[in-house]
């Protein structure tokens, strides 16, 4: 008898193998109370194997990324995925609500890992990210694209 893939357990999310869910995790709140999420596709692939996470808009003004995990999305299927995937299309939503590269404090994402539980906003935003995504992953695949006035070849 074939035993059956285990859930993945993800957030407050038990994701079936071969099964895809979206799960939201709190990240903190703006000045006016409105609560921020960070957004996770979780692809539990049928088959074991191992866990990439692909994420964007660690700086919240580099868009492209953002349609290249888009364009990711609509192509997966769990059912016939080996492995685990969890995609953060936008892990700076707070810089990328301002259209800014950075926090609403100024301070760069990028530089903050791996945070603190009790820091200021960006080393929370880190931490959560860190301890709730990076460290499940296997690979990771961190898209950035050239800021504004800036070109990255
Ligand atoms: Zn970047």
């Amino acid at each position: 008898m074939v035993k059956k893939r285990e859930a993945f357990e993800f957030g407050d999310s038990s994701v079936k193998a071969g099964t895809q869910e979206s799960v939201k995790l709190p990240a903190a709140k703006l000045y006016n109370d409105t609560p921020m999420e960070l957004h996770v596709e979780v692809f539990h692939g049928s088959k074991p194997g191992p866990v990439l996470l692909v994420c964007a808009a660690i700086h919240g003004d580099e868009l492209n990324g953002i349609e290249i995990c888009r364009r990711l999305l609509s192509r997966i299927n769990a059912k016939t995925l080996t492995g685990t995937l969890l995609v953060v299309p936008i892990v700076n939503v707070f810089g990328f609500i301002q259209q800014s590269r950075y926090l609403p404090d100024r301070r760069d994402l990028n530089r903050c890992f791996p945070g603190s539980p009790k820091g200021a906003l960006a080393s929370r935003l880190a931490n959560l990210f860190s301890s709730q995504l990076v460290k499940r992953a296997t690979h990771i695949v961190d898209l950035h694209t050239g800021a504004i006035h800036r070109e990255n070849l």
